[in-house]
This record gives C-alpha cells, sequence and structure tokens, in this order.
C-alpha cells in the first residue's frame, strides 16, 4: 500500500516536473532552456536576465541558443567554471545568436542592462556571456575593458 502510494506520487510528481519543462517563460524561453546542462533538471530563474534574453531575441529577431545558463555546484566544478560564477545563482548566461557576431551581441546586451558582458571570440569559440551583477565589468576575450563601444577590428 504504501509503495503504490509512493509510486503513484512519483509519477505526479514527474507529471509536474514535464509540466514545468515544458512552461513558456517567455515568448521564446522555456523552463527547459534555463536549467543546468548536467541533466539534474536544478534551475534558479532571475526573470530581470530572462526578460533581457527576450529582448536580445527581440533584436536580432533569430534563435538564441543558449549554451551555459544556471550551473548546478558539480556542474560548474566539472566544467572549470568559477567558483563565484554568477551562472551559479542562475544570473548569467552565454549565448549565441544565429548570424550576428558575438560583439554586436554584446554591445547591444550593455545598452539595454547587462552589467557583466563577456564576448569571447578566440580559441575558436563564438559567444557572448551576459549576466545581471549589480556592478559593469566587461571583457573580450578574457582581457577587462573599459567601454565595449571602443573595441574594433574583431
Ligand atoms: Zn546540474
Ligand atoms: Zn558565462
Amino acid at each position: 500500500m504504501l509503495l503504490n502510494y509512493v509510486s503513484e506520487e512519483k509519477n505526479k510528481m514527474n507529471m509536474y516536473t514535464k509540466i514545468l519543462n515544458d512552461a513558456q517563460l517567455t515568448k521564446n524561453f522555456k523552463i527547459s532552456e534555463m536549467e543546468c546542462h548536467c541533466g539534474c533538471e536544478s534551475v534558479i530563474l532571475h526573470p530581470d536576465g530572462i526578460l533581457l534574453l527576450q529582448k536580445i531575441r527581440d533584436e536580432f529577431k533569430k534563435p538564441i541558443e543558449v549554451c551555459s545558463n544556471y550551473r548546478c555546484y558539480s556542474h560548474n566544478i566539472n566544467i572549470g567554471g568559477s567558483p563565484v560564477s554568477f551562472h551559479l545563482q542562475g544570473m548569467a548566461w552565454d549565448i549565441k545568436v544565429q548570424g550576428v557576431d558575438p560583439l554586436t551581441v554584446g554591445r547591444y546586451a550593455k545598452d539595454i542592462g547587462f552589467h557583466g558582458v563577456g564576448v569571447y571570440t578566440h580559441n575558436g569559440q563564438r559567444f557572448t556571456h551576459v549576466d545581471i551583477r549589480e556592478k559593469p565589468v566587461y571583457w573580450l576575450d578574457g582581457v577587462g575593458l573599459n567601454n565595449l563601444i571602443r573595441v574594433t577590428g574583431l
């Protein structure tokens, strides 16, 4: 009897998890796109950041691949993330906007209010890190910058 109860409750929880995963957060983003990539299905959501991501989607009108989003503690260690990464708090996203260069994405992200913006164009990488930290920080291929606007020649 107890076993039946447990398995029924488990089925119910699995169903709710599926419904939650499929839930649409904004016009173009689902909860499942914000979950940790290790398969643990955990997520922390910061609506401010997700609304800004949607703004980027609306501006460029191209699909966005979220290559890194919320990371659980063990996944962050496994991929060599910083121990104080904003990804751990669900406040950071690494994105590729189809057909748009990462610096253009970075400049726009900065203009609309992402305070942490990192542009990656070296070692075969092409993506933009955006986060909603308080104090503005910008960087290009690991080098800190005062302002992304002055960067040219990419
Ligand atoms: Zn995980
Ligand atoms: Zn990142």
